[in-house]
C-alpha cells in the first residue's frame, strides 16, 4: 500500500465510534466541508449500519437547527467496523472515538494496523488513557503516525482540543493535525503532557466527582448541590450534574479506573466515589444520562 505523506493535505477523514464524541466529531468535520466516513459496531444484522447512522439521527433531533447543515450532511457516510473498515485507506486522519477500554482500543488499532496507508494520522480521542498504553505492542509506524486529540463536549459548542504526542509520534504530522483543527474545526489547540488526565480531565474530573461525593454524602438533591457548584462556580446552563449528564455517566467509572491505574497510590482522586453503588445502579438501569433514559436530571 502506498505511503500517505505529512505534506498530503487532509481530504477526508474517518471517526470510528459513533456515540456521544464520535458523531458530534464527525459532523463538525462534514461542517468544514470535509468528506466523512462515520463508523460503529453492528447491533443489528439485518440493519448493519444503525448505530452510526442512528447516532447522527439522535443528534439531529436534538438540535435541528445546528447540528448539520444539509450540504454537509451529504458529506457523512456511515457504516460498520466489520464491512467498512478497509476503507480507511481512503482517509487521511482516523479518529477512535470508541468506549474508554485499553482492551477494546487496543483490539482495534490491531486491525487498524493491516488496513491504514501508513503515514495516516490515527488519533484517539480518550479522556484519561496514557498514549504510551494506547500504543503499547503496536509497531514502529503506528507509534509515528498515533497521536490523541482530546476534543470535548459537544464538539460542535466546545473550542479546546487537547493534543498529546508522543516521543515517536511525527512532528509534521501532529502539526497537520492541529493546523486542520485549528483552521478548518476552529479549535483552539493546546499541546498537554503524556500525563494522567492530561491537563483538563486531572482538573475537571476532580470536580465534577466532589461534586457528586458531596452530594451523596450530605443527602442533597442534585437541585440543591448544583444550587451550589452549577451557576455560581462557572457552569450556568447545565450545572455540575447536568454536564455529567450530557458528557454520560457510564463514562465515569471509566475515567476513574483508568485515572486510578496511573495516579500515585496517595493521590486524592482515589477517594473519590463515582463508582459508588448508586451511580452504578443507574448506570445498569440505563440512565446514562442524555444519551440513555435520563440521568441526575429527568429528559423532558
Ligand atoms: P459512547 O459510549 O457514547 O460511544 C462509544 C461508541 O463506540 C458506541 O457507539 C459503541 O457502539 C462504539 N464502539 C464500541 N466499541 C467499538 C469498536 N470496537 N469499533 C467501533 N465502535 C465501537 O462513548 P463517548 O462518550 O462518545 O466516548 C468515546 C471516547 O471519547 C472515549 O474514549 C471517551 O473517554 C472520550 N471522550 C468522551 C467525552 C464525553 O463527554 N462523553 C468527552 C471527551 C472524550
Amino acid at each position: 500500500m502506498s505511503e500517505a505523506s505529512p505534506n498530503d493535505p487532509i481530504r477526508k477523514v474517518c471517526v470510528i465510534g459513533a456515540g456521544t464524541m464520535g458523531a458530534g466529531i464527525a459532523a463538525q468535520v462534514a461542517n468544514a466541508g470535509v468528506p466523512v466516513l462515520l463508523l460503529d459496531i453492528v447491533r443489528d444484522p439485518a440493519n448493519r449500519n444503525a448505530v452510526a447512522q442512528g447516532a447522527l439521527d439522535r443528534l439531529a433531533k436534538a438540535e435541528p437547527a445546528a447540528f448539520m447543515s444539509k450540504r454537509a450532511a451529504k458529506l457523512v457516510e456511515v457504516g460498520n467496523i466489520e464491512d467498512d473498515l478497509p476503507r480507511v485507506a481512503e482517509c487521511d486522519w482516523v479518529i477512535e472515538a470508541i468506549v474508554e477500554r485499553l482492551d477494546l482500543k487496543h483490539a482495534l488499532y490491531e486491525k487498524l494496523e493491516g488496513v491504514r496507508r501508513p503515514g495516516t494520522a490515527v488519533s484517539s480521542n480518550t479522556s484519561t488513557i496514557p498514549l504510551e498504553q494506547l500504543i503499547a505492542g503496536r509497531g514502529e509506524g503506528f507509534a509515528r503516525d498515533f497521536l490523541i486529540t482530546h476534543f470535548f463536549n459537544p464538539p460542535r459548542y466546545m473550542r479546546l482540543l487537547e493534543v498529546v504526542a508522543g516521543p515517536a509520534s511525527d512532528a509534521a504530522l501532529v502539526a497537520k493535525v492541529s493546523d486542520f483543527a485549528d483552521r478548518a474545526l476552529g479549535k483552539t489547540v493546546v499541546r498537554a503532557k503524556d500525563t494522567p488526565g492530561f491537563l483538563a480531565n486531572r482538573v475537571g474530573t476532580f470536580w465534577i466527582q466532589q461534586a457528586i461525593n458531596a452530594a451523596i454524602d450530605l443527602g442533597l438533591s442534585v437541585e440543591e448541590a448544583d444550587a451550589v457548584v452549577g451557576k455560581p462556580m462557572g457552569v450556568p446552563k447545565t450545572g455540575v450534574f447536568g454536564l455529567v449528564d450530557l458528557v454520560g455517566i457510564d463514562l465515569m467509572p471509566h475515567l476513574k479506573a483508568s485515572l486510578t491505574a496511573t495516579l500515585p497510590e496517595d493521590d486524592a482522586y482515589r477517594a473519590i466515589a463515582i463508582d459508588h453503588p448508586l451511580i452504578m445502579k443507574m448506570i445498569a438501569d440505563g440512565y446514562t444520562g442524555r444519551k440513555g433514559k435520563g440521568g441526575f436530571y429527568r429528559l423532558n
